[in-house]
């Protein structure tokens, strides 16, 4: 039975929080963390799920993240390897921030696919091995994450940005213009300014 919906409020860490789904694969110790003993090594076993989980604090980018606790919905493969387990899925969730020009709210959904092999042993410095037959996918859920956000979000992708005579959002008022006329207050300031470099 695969699970769906979301998890009550609050971090859940413990063994079976959410009782049994697809034959017996339990959350331990983490939400992320998941015990693949149900496989026990047999090349070709695998087993299916989908579940909802909270998003762990800082998943993403600092300028475009997703919120810490809110959904992270997951489909995930566990497949046992010769050497392994092989964690094949993709993990969908919702980003805030603020485009880069006009530093208006954005909001988008993303979908993450991942495939990471964890060994069973002897992990070298890039891999990733399984601890106890646990097998941790919040390292490979932060990578799938960040590659699936925009590094530079945008409202629009013809986002004309800020006024940089006033700030106005230029999407909002395209043809505003300031002119050629200047406070006479300020035009000593602009001569002062404009003064070229000695
Ligand atoms: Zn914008
Ligand atoms: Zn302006």
């Amino acid at each position: 039975m695969a699970v769906r919906g979301t998890i009550d409020a609050g971090p859940f860490v413990g063994r079976g929080s959410f009782g049994a789904f697809d034959e017996g694969l339990d959350v331990i110790s983490g939400p992320f963390v998941f015990d693949t003993q149900v496989l026990r090594r047999r090349v070709g076993t695998e087993k299916s799920f989908e579940l909802v989980l909270d998003a762990p604090a800082d998943l993403g980018l600092p300028v475009f993240g997703v919120p810490e606790g809110s959904p992270v919905e997951l489909e995930l493969r566990l497949e046992a390897l010769m050497e392994g387990v092989l964690a094949t899925g993709t993990a969908s969730v919702h980003a805030v921030g603020e485009c880069v020009r006009c530093l208006r709210d954005v909001e988008e959904d993303f979908d993450g696919d991942f495939q990471e092999l964890y060994l069973y042993e002897d992990a070298g410095e890039d891999e990733l091995a399984l601890e106890d037959e646990y097998l941790d996918l919040e390292p490979v859920l932060r990578d799938a994450v960040v590659l699936a956000l925009p590094h530079n979000p945008l409202c629009d992708p013809e986002c004309p940005g800020l006024c940089p005579e006033c700030g106005a959002r230029l999407a909002d008022d395209p043809d505003h213009t300031h002119g050629d006329a200047i406070d006479p207050r300020w035009s000593t300031l602009t001569q002062l300014t404009e003064r070229p470099e000695e």
